[in-house]
């Protein structure tokens, strides 16, 4: 069979999720860059790294569940993980791990934070 495999249960790189469509962070208030026409702060790899960091305190080798929910809050700027935002982190899990273990390599749980930032829809917003 040929290589049938871009889908995210067929493959476990989570990798494709950042050549997925970006998407400005809410709080980003720069509008879009006049060069690329695409919000300034997208959720890219160098951003969620940079979160990872500061919420983690450090890069580890592995996230559990936890940590990328809070990388998520603090990226998002949330008050609080509601439980439409906890539902979406999960559905955004299985999206790049096909499903929920204890914990995941530092490359998907950054996957998992993008693919959310990509399909948060804010209903939780007023
Ligand atoms: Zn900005």
């Amino acid at each position: 069979m040929a290589n049938s495999a871009n889908t995210p249960l067929n493959n476990p790189d989570p990798n494709w999720v950042w050549a997925t469509p970006a998407i400005g962070v809410p709080w980003c208030t720069c509008g879009v860059d006049p060069l690329t026409k695409q919000p300034p702060h997208q959720v890219t790899r160098p951003l969620v790294t940079k979160y990872v960091t500061e919420t983690l305190g450090s890069l580890p080798e592995r996230m559990t569940n936890r940590e990328i929910a809070l990388v998520v809050q603090s990226l998002w700027r949330f008050p609080d993980i509601t439980p439409p935002i906890a539902e979406s982190l999960m559905r955004s899990v299985k999206a790049v791990n096909a499903q929920m273990a204890e914990d995941y390599p530092l490359a998907t749980a950054m996957a998992a934070v993008k693919h959310f930032s990509n399909t948060w829809a804010g209903d939780d917003r007023p």
